[in-house]
């Protein structure tokens, strides 16, 4: 029997890299798991295939649908937040629709996500939101935004932890460094000016974090909460 058997898991952004492997190792672990994605539909249907998960179409830059569909998955003893954008590049350059987009990707979606799980949540209960080690460090140029929003992520977890504290449910942040996926290929065009910043010179693997994950949602993390959570293979260190 997983360690998870029982549990009502929902994964926002699942359907590709660190979130399907989220969704794998739920699944593996014995839980009932839903995830939303956008665009990726053959992907999203493969990993529900795959894992005996239930994938649907949900956007994360449409606040409403967002509040919607955590309503509509009933209590959820776990929210996972994974799903976020980048938007990378010179801030003078950049199209200020593209930055707008990914605040409402990276930081109001996951806000009110958080904030509607917890209306049904039961005592114990987990919020975990994916930030990134760039809440912490920006070691280049060219990650304002992307950076802004996950440190926004960072003061949202340190509260909402105050709020629903009393109640049993902890909200943490999980922050990568850089893990092989299609945001950030291990052999992409960053890959030399990463490592040449990291104690471990390698792009990590998206069940690394799928792993954090999991002790986060499960009993040995109860009296952990309001907390980041860095696997960054010593990027910022
Ligand atoms: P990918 O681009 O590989 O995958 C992103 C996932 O999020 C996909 O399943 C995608 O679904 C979903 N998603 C993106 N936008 C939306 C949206 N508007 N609505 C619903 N789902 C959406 O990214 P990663 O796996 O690399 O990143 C996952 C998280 O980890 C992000 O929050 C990212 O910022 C963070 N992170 C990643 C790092 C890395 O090096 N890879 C490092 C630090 C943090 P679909 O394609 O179906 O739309």
């Amino acid at each position: 029997m997983g360690s998870f058997q029982g549990k009502s898991v929902l994964v926002l952004g699942g359907s590709r890299g660190i979130g399907a492997a989220i969704v794998w190792r739920f699944a593996a672990d014995g839980a009932a798991v839903t995830f939303t994605y956008a665009g990726s539909r053959e992907a999203a249907e493969r990993v529900a295939a795959e894992t005996g998960s239930t994938a649907v179409v949900t956007d994360s830059a449409d606040r409403d649908a967002v509040i919607a569909r955590v309503r509509d998955s009933g209590p959820l003893d776990v929210l996972v937040v994974n799903a976020g954008v980048g938007a990378f590049g010179d801030p003078l350059e950049q199209d200020p629709d593209a930055v707008d987009r990914l605040i409402r990707v990276n930081v109001a979606a996951p806000y009110h996500a958080a904030v509607e799980a917890a209306r049904r949540m039961p005592e114990g209960g987990r919020i975990i939101v994916i930030g990134s080690v760039n809440g912490d460090r920006i070691p280049f140029p060219g990650l304002s935004a992307y950076a802004m929003s996950k440190s926004a992520l960072q003061g949202m977890a340190r509260g909402l932890a105050r709020d629903f504290g009393p109640r049993g449910i902890t909200v943490n942040v999980v922050q990568p460094g850089p893990i092989d996926t299609d945001l950030n290929p291990a052999d992409g065009p960053m890959k030399d000016i990463q490592h040449a910043v990291m104690a471990i010179k390698r792009h990590g693997r998206p069940e690394d974090v799928a792993g954090m994950v999991a002790w986060l949602a499960g009993p040995e993390a109860g009296f952990v909460t309001g907390a980041m959570h860095t696997i960054d293979g010593g990027f910022g260190a």
